[in-house]
């Protein structure tokens, strides 16, 4: 069975939370006001939906250039894209879902030469100085996420995918709740641990590559053939694999 990583962006994929410095960076009025709204969402008086609309409603900013310009002096780790190359080339799937807004992960991940992997995360509509936050992801049935992370989850089971939530923080446990194993570390992790929830710890996403090495070879290999040429089929032929179900831009 192929498996699909569900990879959190602000915090896993980006060591540093992007999301939380722009909104920091560009809120004048907001660092003690900013403050109080994290500290109502960690307290789980709000959830994520409100938490964005709240923080975005405290930015001021000239437009999605300034912006970009802030938010491109942040690095991802380093061992991210070789563990999608990896990932793909083996027939998994990789998506990235996160909280943040899509400005700064559309162009983290086309300036780290993916711009056709799916991603899904909240939009910010750049407007009058300020931006609005928008939630194309949100599960009606849910008042607390932005970008449910649990229905990208359950789209990539319902494909005949094993998946795999990667995450650090208060908004992956919806989804890590949808998915059949976790890598986890930051207050995840520590969430996991709390619950009784089966969990990899990770550090870096070498650890999640290596992660997914060990499940391949897990994998059980096809039966043996007469045909010579059989003996160096791939543990996971190709025609097994379900396809992904969204590709590129067209998943957000
Ligand atoms: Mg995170």
């Amino acid at each position: 069975m192929p498996f699909a990583y569900l990879c959190d962006f602000d915090g896993t994929i980006s060591p540093q939370d992007i999301g939380a410095a722009f909104v920091e960076r560009f809120s004048p009025d907001g660092a003690a006001t900013g403050r109080d709204v994290l500290a109502d969402w960690l307290a789980g008086r709000m959830g994520h939906r409100e938490l964005s609309s709240r923080q975005a409603a405290l930015v001021r900013i000239s437009g999605e250039e300034e912006a970009l310009a802030f938010t491109r002096a942040f690095k991802l780790d380093p061992h991210f894209a070789p563990f999608v190359r990896e990932a793909l080339g083996r027939g998994d799937a990789v998506m990235v879902v996160s909280e943040g807004f899509d400005f700064y992960v559309r162009d983290h991940l086309a300036r780290a030469g993916f711009a056709d992997l799916p991603w899904a995360a909240n939009r910010a509509r750049f407007e009058s100085g300020s931006i609005v936050a928008e939630f194309p992801f949100a599960d009606p049935a849910c008042a607390h996420c932005g970008n449910c992370k649990a229905q990208h989850v359950r789209r990539y089971r319902g494909r005949g995918f094993h998946t795999v939530l990667v995450g650090d923080g208060v908004s992956d446990r919806h989804g890590a709740q949808a998915a059949d194993s976790v890598i986890a570390r930051g207050s995840l992790r520590t969430w996991c641990a709390e619950q009784g929830m089966a969990h990899t710890s990770f550090e870096s996403f070498a650890d999640v590559a290596e992660f997914a090495r060990r499940q391949d070879l897990a994998a059980p290999l096809p039966r043996p053939s007469r045909d010579l040429g059989a003996r160096r089929a791939v543990a996971r032929p190709a025609a097994a694999r379900p396809k992904p179900p969204a590709a590129g831009g067209r998943d957000r």
